[in-house]
This record gives C-alpha cells, structure tokens and sequence, in this order.
C-alpha cells in the first residue's frame, strides 16, 4: 500500500504555534493596533539579531523586499542588474518593476549563478548583482563580493529561499548591502499570508526603505518621496516572531531529510551539489533526471507530489521578450529546467513520508 506524501504541509506546522498564535491574534486584535506596532518592532529587532545585521525592515512580501532594496539604492532607469535565469520571476520583474534593465547570467551545476558568466555580463551600465540563493543554498558570495568590489556595484541577496542558511558561518542577507526575504507561507519561515524583510548594515538604506513601505511619509503629515504601501501588518509580525526561535530546529529538519534522500538516491538519480563552507536549509531538495517527466508522473501515481521549481528559465518566459535572449543563451539553466524535480520537503514530513518518496524514486528509476 502507499502511503501518499503532500509536497507540503502547511497545516501540520499551524498545530505546532496554535495556541501562541491565537494568543497573539487575540492580544493584537484587543489592543485595536494592527500596522507599525509594537510586534513588527520586536520581530524587525530578533530578525536582525538572528541574521547578525545592524537592521532589518518588514514588508508585505519577499518582491516589495526586493524592489524597495533596489529603490534605496537609487537604481532605477538606465540601469542594469545581473541576476540568475533559473530562479522565480520575482527575482526578474522586480528590477523591470523599477525601470531598470534586467540581464541575466548563467548558472552552475548548484543552481546558482556563476561568478564567471556575472562577470562577462558587466557592462558600463550595470548598478547591482542580485544573486538568488537558490533551493536554500548561498550563492559563492566571496567570489561575487569580489567582483562587485572590483566594478564598484551594489549586491542584494535574494534570499527567499534560504533564511537561515550559513556560508563559512554568516548568515544569508548579511554579505551583500541588503538582503531579502519572503516570508510566504512556502518558505521555511512563514506567515499566514504574505509577507517580507529586508537585511542592511546600512543606516540610511534602512531608514529610506522604512519611508517607502509607508507611502513615503516621514510623519503622519510629510510626504519625502512618492512610495508604496506594503507593511508587514502586526499579526503577520507577531506570527514569524513566535516561529523564529524555532527556525533552526525546523531547517535541520529539512537538512536530515536532505541527508536521507541524499545517501538513498545517490545512485539511481542525480543529488544536489552542496560546496564545503556551505549549510544548505533546502528550502527545496531538487533531484535531476534525464526521464524527469516519467519519474514524476510514477510518482504521481504512488500519490507523491512533487513540482519543477522552474519549467521555464525567466529568458524564455513571455514577459521576457522584450530583453533579446533566445534558447540557448544560458544552456546550463535551460538544460536543467528539463531534468530538475522537487521531491517533498518539509520539517513534518514522517519516517514514513520519506521512505515512501525514496522507495517511489527507487521503484521508477530501477524499473526501466
Ligand atoms: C518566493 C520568492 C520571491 C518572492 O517572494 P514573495 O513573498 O512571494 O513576493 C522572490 N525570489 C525568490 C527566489 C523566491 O523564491
């Protein structure tokens, strides 16, 4: 018999805080304070402290993080910003979203952007490098600091997909000059509905970011700039803060699965690549296979969902038209756009779960 697995299970982790958040939904809801109070204070503080930044501003999801960081940099028309083709569109529409040029740069055999391809992408023009720490893994940012230092560029981390993760001991979003992050309830770390925050060391980029995500006021009266309206509303603060205390147990959660699905599949299909120095949270554990298709449609069958975190590289995407690239412009990213399968992976997934996903991958890839 099988034993069906979810690809997530947000409900599972709703009954682990349940009473701490109704607590709070209840206290927030008496008090009648429901935007910029007190419990985003508290989790913007425990947020910096966590990532081991001076600062760190809440927003309303991961992409106002980004556009915003982009913004306190000045960037904007005339500009370019390198980022990766393989990543989700986010990390792309939100540099369009500013009026700058969005340019992509191929990717290594870690799903993440290769330091070599950012470099022969700088132009005259290019403001900033937004490398994405894809699948929870930081991008080789000794590398990519070196070269921004070189060409004088600003570095936004996007790192949505890997809160908490270390790279020779540093948090991500505490390389670059900011960090972003989501906090969408598909993250290791989220709320019940949108929401986002942002990393700096830097005083005044904190300070303007602050000014943008409320309409551009500095006061209840005085409009500094014309901004936006994306706060990280109280109940959705007082949810992370309860949740990230809790952030390292549940991604070495993530990482012992990992370690099981790495050391049972290793043989049958290809495992993700994680580098010395590096400590993945594996927001996502993705598999590659020549058959992908098949595999993932068997697993269908044995009621194991998994996903393509993507199907198509951002280059080939409609939207992306406009920017000139064509098939073949960054064959790493779009060979494994065809190979790549995202099994189950969450902190509450059983002993049970996991081998069902490991007998369900063996059952297929053996069996040809
Ligand atoms: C989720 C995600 C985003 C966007 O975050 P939202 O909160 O959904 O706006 C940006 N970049 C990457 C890599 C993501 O995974």
């Amino acid at each position: 018999m099988n034993v069906p697995v979810p690809f997530v299970a947000i409900g599972r982790q709703y009954e682990e805080f349940r009473e701490e958040i109704l607590s709070a939904f209840d206290n927030i809801s008496r008090s009648g304070i429901h935007v910029l109070g007190t419990y985003l204070e508290r989790f913007e503080e425990q947020f910096a402290a966590y990532c081991e930044t001076k600062y760190s501003i809440g927003v309303g999801n991961g992409s106002d993080a980004l556009s915003y960081c982009l913004l306190a940099h000045d960037i904007g028309p005339g500009d370019e910003v390198i980022t990766a083709p393989n990543s989700f569109v986010a990390s792309a529409w939100t540099i369009a979203n500013v009026g700058a040029k969005i340019v992509f740069a191929d990717v290594r055999e870690d799903f993440n952007i290769d330091p070599i391809k950012l470099e022969a992408a700088i132009t005259s023009r290019t403001k900033a490098v937004m490398p994405v720490h894809l699948t929870g893994q930081i991008a080789d940012m000794e590398a990519i600091l070196d070269i921004a230092d070189r060409y004088n560029l600003i570095v936004i981390e996007d790192a949505a997909q890997a809160v908490g993760a270390k790279q020779n001991g540093k948090r991500a979003g505490s390389f670059g000059h900011a960090g972003c992050f989501s906090l969408h309830p598909l993250k290791n770390l989220h709320v019940h509905g949108d929401g986002g925050v942002i990393t700096t060391n830097d005083a005044d980029v904190a300070r303007k970011i602050k000014v943008i995500r409320n309409h551009g006021l500095v006061n209840r009266d005085e409009c500094l700039l014309w901004g936006y309206n994306s706060r990280l509303d109280e109940i959705q603060a007082a949810i992370a803060s309860i949740k990230l205390p809790h952030l390292d147990r549940l991604n070495q959660k993530h990482m012992n699965i990992a370690k099981i699905y790495h050391e049972a599949l290793g043989e049958c299909v290809s495992v993700p690549i994680t580098h010395a120095g590096n400590q993945s949270v594996f927001h996502r554990y993705i598999i590659r296979s020549n058959d992908r298709d098949r595999l993932a449609a068997e697993l269908a069958t044995q009621g194991i969902q998994t996903k393509i975190n993507y199907p198509i590289p951002l280059h080939l995407q409609k939207a992306a038209g406009d920017l000139g690239y064509s098939r073949g412009d960054f064959p790493v990213a779009e060979e494994q756009a065809l190979q790549i399968l995202s099994l189950p992976m969450h902190p509450y997934l059983s002993d049970e779960e996991v081998k069902a996903v490991i007998e369900g991958v063996k059952s297929v890839t053996t069996n040809k």
